[in-house]
């Protein structure tokens, strides 16, 4: 077979970092549901001793996570938020992390309730204005962590730009890479030092587990990863491991998919005289739209819309009398959903705050699954209605 770093993204996802089974040739990696292994003598064994230290099925998905992101190292865990809190134990007290001002809720909650007590320091700011950057850029600054497209307005940061920040520094680039996925940019290829997913989402695909990975190139920071995975011991079991291995065989499909719904999907929101705007990349007017043709190969599954008469009750209604749709939080997932961040993410915020951070009463945010995309538009187009009675 040709060298990896020459295969096309659909080759790598089925077969990435893959061989069949060495005792029984089976194509797909057994689950390997044991928790230890059998030892020949004390201290002799097949290089597998205890499953949250070694699971031949989780190295098997670890390998296709490391082959996708066109990384050397892959590492699973049980959320992404385990994976997440994985890179935080890298760092010491004292030391500074400048992170994306609208950051995934549940990273920022992370930052700020958790590692904040054990001294580390955030500092949350606009990405794409490299002033602000760089007014807190200072010899404690050990990461800048991104997330690009933003949840839920599809904000862009040009990560080849923010990796140019490192130079003469002893700082790394982490990339939330959930939103896009490795089928529409790769950030270890821009630049980034650690690409962190939400498998849950796109990468296992099918809204049936919860799981996170991180993926780099460097030896050193993979060996100081692991040494906190079998340390902190945020694994995830065989199981879910399988799944997300047979998730990410059709990534590429999926994704084509993904993208040409949810362009059907903006078109439509967009000329529909209700709706006041549509947050999707695609579009010239997007902020960042510039950046995101340049270092993305699609614009994704994720789009959020405003309708122009901004009341609360009126976007509930909408999201309520969805049908293909369903009500719910997370992404990525075959089915398409619908959620309303005022009432659901992002409630806990004051109103004033979220108005501020430009999500409206009446924002909704669409994950557009692999229906048929006449029936979304239909979908959506009966709701708006409902929503105008
Ligand atoms: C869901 C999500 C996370 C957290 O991942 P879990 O698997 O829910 O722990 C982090 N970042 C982004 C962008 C997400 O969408």
């Amino acid at each position: 077979m040709a060298k990896e770093k020459d295969l096309g993204f659909g080759t790598l996802s089925i077969h990435g970092g893959q061989f069949p089974d060495p005792s029984t040739g089976a194509v797909m990696p057994p689950i390997y549901q044991t928790s230890t292994y059998v030892q020949e003598a004390p201290g002799v064994h097949k290089g597998y001793e205890y499953s949250r230290t070694q699971n031949p099925t989780r190295h098997a998905l670890e390998r296709s996570l490391a082959a996708i992101e066109k990384g050397q190292f892959g590492l699973a865990f049980g959320s992404g938020l385990a994976a997440i809190d994985a890179v935080m134990k890298l760092l010491s007290p004292g030391d500074e992390v400048i992170a994306t001002n609208d950051l995934y809720g549940g990273t920022y909650r992370l930052f700020t309730k958790i590692f904040e007590n054990w001294g580390l320091v955030f500092h949350f700011v606009d990405l794409s204005n490299e002033d602000e950057v760089k007014a807190k850029l200072n010899d404690k600054t050990r990461v800048i962590w991104a997330e690009t497209p933003t949840n839920p307005l599809l904000r862009i940061f040009d990560i080849r730009k923010l990796a140019t920040l490192k130079e003469g520094r002893n700082l790394m680039l982490v990339v939330d890479n959930t939103f896009a996925t490795p089928y529409l940019q790769t950030p270890l290829d821009l630049g980034a030092d650690i690409v962190m997913h939400s498998v849950t989402k796109y990468l296992g695909g099918h809204s049936d587990l919860v799981m996170g990975a991180l993926v780099v190139r460097d030896e050193k920071i993979a060996q100081d990863l692991y040494f906190i995975q079998n340390s902190s011991g945020a694994v995830c079991g065989p199981m879910d491991s399988f799944l997300a291995l047979r998730g990410i065989k059709t990534l590429h499909v999926r994704m084509q998919r993904h993208c040409e719904n949810a362009e059907t999907v903006a078109r439509f929101l967009i000329s529909h005289p209700e709706v006041k705007k549509v947050y999707w990349p695609g579009f010239p007017g997007h902020i960042g739209h510039e950046t995101a043709n340049k270092q993305m190969r699609g614009f994704g599954g994720m789009l959020s819309f405003e309708l122009k008469n901004d009341s609360l009750e009126r976007a509930f209604t909408l999201v309520s009398s969805l049908k293909v749709f369903t009500l719910a939080e997370s992404l990525g997932g075959v089915e398409s959903l619908a959620g309303h961040p005022a009432s659901m993410t992002h409630a806990a915020i004051p109103r004033e705050e979220r108005m501020k951070a430009g999500l409206s009463d009446s924002l909704i945010r669409l994950s557009v699954g692999l229906e048929d995309a006449k029936d979304l538009v239909r979908d959506l187009d009966q709701a708006i209605k409902k929503a105008l009675e």
